[in-house]
């Protein structure tokens, strides 16, 4: 985690002096590690940047009245490896995609991934059905909490080797 956050903290050093020519985008600017809260789906989470691709900022688009259609903000979420993006990655994206979606009133159809070791920003579409699965995962949290169960472990060891859950975890350790 204290590796994520150093490679992060040089992105956004880079990153701001950078144009948005590797987004394909004419976006307006971007902002970096912006909470998000949703009453209505009741879920909140900071995401690692915005772009804004118009100049009223996220803050302001209530009371400007935005074409609901058109995709104005879109989420960036920074990998620190190069690895192959998993379903796990998409649905973070999705559920960041959701709340601004819910946020601002407006369609947020694609979102990024920012490789740190390369640089390279892959868009990614973020359909309505993976943020169907999303609300569903949300959904599926909620009924564990009120049945307090747990979830069983993941049958990939691997995934535990950074898992940052792994000093608390009685399943496997
Ligand atoms: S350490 Fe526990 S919580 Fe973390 S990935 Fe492994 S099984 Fe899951």
């Amino acid at each position: 985690m204290e590796e994520g956050r150093a490679d992060q903290a040089e992105r956004e050093r880079k990153e701001k002096r950078r144009t948005f020519a590797e987004y394909r985008l004419p976006a307006q600017s971007r902002r970096f590690n912006v909470y998000l809260r949703s009453e209505r789906l009741g879920v909140s989470g900071v995401v690692d940047a915005v772009l804004e691709l118009t100049n009223r900022s996220i803050d302001e688009v209530d009371s400007q009245g935005l074409d609901p259609e058109r995709p104005y903000f879109a989420p960036v979420e920074y990998k620190s490896t190069q690895e192959r993006v998993g379903r796990h990655h998409l649905l973070q994206l999705a559920g960041y995609a959701a709340l601004l979606s819910d946020i601002t009133g407006t369609s947020v159809p694609f979102g990024y991934f920012v490789s740190l070791p390369n640089g390279r920003a892959s868009r990614v579409e973020l359909s309505e059905k993976a943020r169907e699965e999303f609300l569903s995962c949300v959904q599926g949290i909620r009924n564990m909490v009120v049945e307090c169960r747990m979830p069983e472990p993941t049958p990939s060891r691997a995934k535990c080797r950074d898992c940052e859950f792994r000093r608390f975890c009685n399943d496997v350790w």
